[in-house]
This record gives C-alpha cells, sequence and structure tokens, in this order.
C-alpha cells in the first residue's frame, strides 16, 4: 500500500515538473501612444477580392471566455473600433435569451472571484448579472470526512465585502453577450463550426498553406484563413481560439498539450433547501470533494467529485435517495463532525499574532436539502495545458488553452484572466503600430498568463492529490494543513487573497 502511494506520488511530481519546465520568464510591458495609420486601417471593414470577409479578430467560440474577450475589446478605447467575426454554432448566441428571477435554475454554475468581477464590473458587463440571479457570498467552510479539522474563510479576514460570487452559466453568458450588443462594437456572430484554417508558412503551424496555390492578393498570403461548416471562409490578422477543452483551433494549428484524466467525474446539479444558504461549503470525502455553493433565494448547486461508477449510480438512482445522499455527504456521512475546539487553535497561538474573524468562528452543519431542482449533469475531469499559447496569428485562451479541476471553482476565472490581458496586449499592439497578428506581440500575452494558470493548476493539482488519498500519517498532516490555515492568520489571508484572483503566490506575504 505505502509503495503502491510513494508510486503515485512520484508520478504525480513528475507530471507537475512537466508543467513547471515549461514556465516562460520574460516579462516585458510597454506603454504606447496612438498611431492613426494603423487605427484607421482597423477601422476599414474591407471586402477583399471574391468576396471573402476580412476580419482584424476572429474569436473562434463564443463560450464564457470567447464572450469576454469580445466585451473587453469592445470596452478598450484602443480595440473598439476592430472588426470582429465570433464564430460558434451555439443557439444561446443568436437569440437574446431574457431571463427572469424566477426561471428555473441552470444547474451550471462559476463562481466568479472578486477579481474576476472588478475585470466585468470595468467592461460594463457586471451591471447585466446584478438584474439577474446571483449570490454573493462572504463566508466558506472546508473540512473533510477524518473529523480532524475544518477552517472557516470570511471576507472581513481580508477586508473585502465577497468571498466570490456564485453565477448561473447562462446568466453570466448572456450579460457578456448583452454589454457586446449594448455597443457599437463591429461583430459579426457566425452561427457555425470551424472546419478548417490555413496559416501563413512562416507560421510554427503544420497546417498545410494553401494560398500558394491559389492567386491571392499579397495581403489575403498574410492572413490567416477560416473555413467554416458550411463552406464558407473568412481571413482575419488575428485567431483566437476559445473553442473550448476540445479545441479545434489548437488541434489545426499544431499547439501540442500535456494532459491527464482524473479517474473521476463530477455530478453537478440545483438543490433546494428551507431556509437561504448564504455561504459555501466544501468538503472532502474518500473520493472527493462535494460543494455546496448558494446561488440565490433557497437555491444551492452541488458539485461532487467522485468515481466514474459512483456517478454512474448516482445519476440513475432516485431523487429522494439522491436528495439523502447529499445530505449524508454534507453531514454525518463518512466521519464525525470536526470539534470546534479552540484548544486546538492554541497549538498556533503564538503564529497567532492578529487573529482573522474567521479563526474563533465554530464549525457549523450545512442546511439541509430538501429537493432536487434541476437534472443532474455528469462531466469527466481531466488536467489539459498547451505547451505553447501563441504563434503567428494564432493564440489560446479560455479551456482551449487549460483545464483544471473544478474542485476550486477556478477555471473559468483563469479564461477570464486570459481575455483581459489579451485584451491589453492587443491594445498595446495597436498602440504602437504593430500588426496584431504578430508572434512577438502574442508571446507578451502568453508570457504574462502562462505562469499565472501553471501556478494555479500547480496548486489544484496538490489539492486534489493530497484529499483523495486515504493514509493515516497523510491524513493527520491534512488536519494540520487545516488547523493552520484556520489559525496562521497571514497564511488564511494569503489563502484568500490568491483564490480571490490576486496574483500573488500562496505564501505568506
Ligand atoms: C463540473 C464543473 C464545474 C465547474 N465550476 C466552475 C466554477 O465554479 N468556476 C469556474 O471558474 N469554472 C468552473 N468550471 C470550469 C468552466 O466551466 C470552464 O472553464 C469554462 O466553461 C470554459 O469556458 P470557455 O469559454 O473557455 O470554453 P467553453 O465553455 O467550452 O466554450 C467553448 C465554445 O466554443 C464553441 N466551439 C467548440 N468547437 C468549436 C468550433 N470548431 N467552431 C466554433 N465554435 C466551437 C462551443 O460551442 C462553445 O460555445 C467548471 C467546470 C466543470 C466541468
Amino acid at each position: 500500500m505505502n509503495r503502491m502511494l510513494a508510486r503515485r506520488l512520484v508520478t504525480n511530481v513528475s507530471r507537475m515538473n512537466v508543467l513547471m519546465k515549461s514556465f516562460s520568464t520574460q516579462v516585458a510591458e510597454d506603454a504606447g501612444s496612438l498611431n492613426e495609420k494603423l487605427s484607421k486601417e482597423h477601422e476599414k471593414k474591407q471586402t477583399i477580392s471574391n468576396n471573402i470577409q476580412q476580419y482584424d479578430v476572429a474569436i473562434v467560440g463564443g463560450g464564457m471566455a470567447g464572450m469576454a474577450l469580445a466585451c473587453f475589446l469592445a470596452s478598450l478605447p484602443m480595440t473598439k473600433q476592430l472588426n470582429v467575426a465570433i464564430i460558434d454554432s451555439n443557439p444561446a448566441l443568436g437569440s437574446r435569451l431574457c431571463i427572469k428571477k424566477d426561471d428555473p435554475p441552470d444547474p451550471r454554475v462559476i463562481t466568479v472571484t472578486p477579481a474576476t468581477i472588478s475585470f466585468l464590473r470595468d467592461a460594463g458587463a457586471w451591471q447585466y448579472v446584478e438584474q439577474s440571479r446571483h449570490a454573493s457570498f462572504n463566508k466558506m467552510q472546508v473540512w473533510d470526512y477524518t473529523g480532524l479539522g475544518y477552517t472557516r474563510y470570511d471576507a472581513r479576514d481580508v477586508n473585502k465585502e465577497v468571498l466570490g460570487c456564485v453565477v448561473e452559466n447562462k446568466v453570466l453568458h448572456s450579460a457578456l453577450l448583452s454589454r457586446v450588443e449594448a455597443t457599437d462594437f463591429q461583430k459579426t456572430i457566425y452561427p457555425l463550426r470551424l472546419t478548417s484554417m490555413t496559416l501563413q508558412p512562416s507560421s510554427t503551424s503544420t497546417v498545410v498553406d494553401k494560398f500558394s496555390s491559389t492567386a491571392s492578393s499579397s495581403a489575403q498570403r498574410n492572413l490567416a484563413k477560416l473555413e467554416l461548416s458550411d463552406g464558407s471562409s473568412i481571413y482575419a490578422k488575428l485567431v483566437v481560439g476559445a473553442d473550448g477543452g476540445k479545441s479545434r483551433v489548437r488541434e489545426l494549428a499544431g499547439f501540442k498539450t500535456t494532459e491527464w484524466n482524473y479517474s473521476q467525474n463530477a455530478i453537478i446539479c440545483t438543490v433546494e433547501h428551507s431556509i437561504e444558504n448564504q455561504c459555501a461549503w466544501q468538503r472532502f470525502l474518500p473520493s472527493g470533494p462535494i460543494a455546496l455553493l448558494p446561488i440565490g433565494d433557497k437555491y444551492s448547486n452541488i458539485v461532487w467529485t467522485m468515481s466514474p461508477s459512483e456517478s454512474g449510480h448516482r445519476k440513475s438512482m432516485n431523487d429522494d435517495d439522491f436528495v439523502e445522499d447529499v445530505n449524508r455527504a454534507l453531514d454525518y456521512g463518512y466521519g464525525p463532525h470536526p470539534k470546534s475546539s479552540l484548544g486546538t487553535g492554541d497549538l498556533f497561538s503564538w503564529l497567532n499574532m492578529d487573529s482573522t474573524f474567521s479563526a474563533n468562528q465554530f464549525f457549523e452543519i450545512p442546511p439541509k436539502v430538501v429537493k432536487l431542482a434541476s437534472q443532474r449533469m455528469v462531466f469527466r475531469l481531466s488536467l489539459r495545458h498547451v505547451n505553447t499559447y501563441a504563434s503567428k496569428r494564432v493564440v489560446l485562451i479560455g479551456d482551449a488553452a487549460h483545464t483544471v479541476h473544478p474542485l476550486a471553482g477556478q477555471g473559468v476565472n483563469l479564461g477570464f484572466g486570459d481575455a483581459f490581458t489579451l485584451s491589453k496586449i492587443i491594445a498595446e499592439g495597436i498602440a504602437l503600430g504593430n500588426d496584431i497578428g504578430e508572434v512577438h506581440l502574442l508571446k507578451r500575452y502568453e508570457t504574462e498568463r502562462k505562469p499565472a494558470n501553471i501556478m494555479m493548476m500547480a496548486v489544484l493539482e496538490s489539492f486534489q492529490k493530497a484529499y483523495t488519498i486515504d493514509f493515516g500519517p497523510l491524513n493527520v498532516l491534512r488536519a494540520a494543513a487545516f488547523h493552520g490555515a484556520n489559525y496562521i492568520s497571514p497564511l488564511k489571508r494569503s489563502i484568500i487573497s490568491y483564490a480571490s484572483g490576486d496574483q500573488k503566490l500562496p505564501l505568506f506575504t
């Protein structure tokens, strides 16, 4: 057993090494002034030979990351005149959803961090979320099945008002779309899929160049050509792959990935309580964490990680049995409640110079679930990270570049960080008169985002591993970690800041 564990740990450490080796170190950021010649060129919506539309930017994938990029580009003075194509066959992009507060909740939700809220507020999108159902939470409790410890977090620990906000996917997506529509941003939505892409020969892409065999103009030769599912084509100076974990752009551009599957699935669904839930709860069970996230009114969302066979069983069991299982998992099942012992905290009192608000809060039992309020959906979980984020004329953002375990609700927050940084770098490129598809410009985006994404992936990976191994000494170490995180104030503040989207490392600051 010990040898097996040791082998698993060694394998995981070497996997993380592969990820860490792909760090880049260069950090460069210049401010620039407006280059009129270039911005005029960007204002022009051109139709070049044989009536193929040309765009400054083609965003492939109008999900969260793609729409966030459109939203940021629409709100920055230097980029709002760009001519942008958004390619996605998702019907949500075609018909404006009118979401009412009493509509049935979407079982897919996102926990957005304060950093993301701030990006979205500045871009004018957050006001649309505020008009719909959403729930901010200012408290969080994390514990495990051994009953050896727990950690409470409170927004007041870091002088913030909220730790995060839970928003249904359809609400957030519709907010991004509404914001883009409310501006005079020149965007064209293609309700189609990208099928093929042709890049110029100097690109690092493995895609075969077809331009040389046609009598195309020099302008066309210097652009990417995208072929769409109805047989039509468009050209673009920059192709942004925001097309999710199975990215076609990534595949066509020949970007390699480092990836592995967790032998875990996540069941998600919406549940109802008899009272309003205002706290985010997460309990680590032997087969994975279960999270109960408030989404407003008396509803919460469940994200429950477990083995594929357990998820198959729990997806098909009747609603009442499932609700009972959820209540067991969040309360008395698998092991005892941790004791709210301030005595244990005294062990750390020498480090607890300025105690946080939450350090003396007692362990609480989450509110009981009374009813299942949506269908149950099952997702396979995997980790994936692309080795290169950018080459000439192509760049990846969101899940197309990285897919993480949902245990800390960070996936789309990383994608929003990518979209924000890319929009800023495109704006800087325009200001300096650069071609926005040039690799040296796009590499600056990679230099900024890759270390931040890899660091978050490494943190999530260690959590995932540490909490799925049931082994005596490790359980004690985990308990010490709970106590440390609960009672050592600088550590607790550092964890909250990092999880909130601050770009600091999760160490003492
Ligand atoms: C169970 C679970 C819970 C999660 N919880 C959270 C959470 O609490 N917080 C959080 O931050 N993240 C969470 N995530 C992660 C989050 O859902 C993803 O990170 C996020 O949805 C990725 O957004 P994206 O826009 O990059 O990709 P996607 O949402 O996958 O969007 C990709 C888009 O591209 C389109 N597309 C695909 N192929 C093509 C093509 N060939 N041509 C054109 N368009 C194409 C698709 O139609 C889609 O609209 C969770 C994930 C899971 C599985």
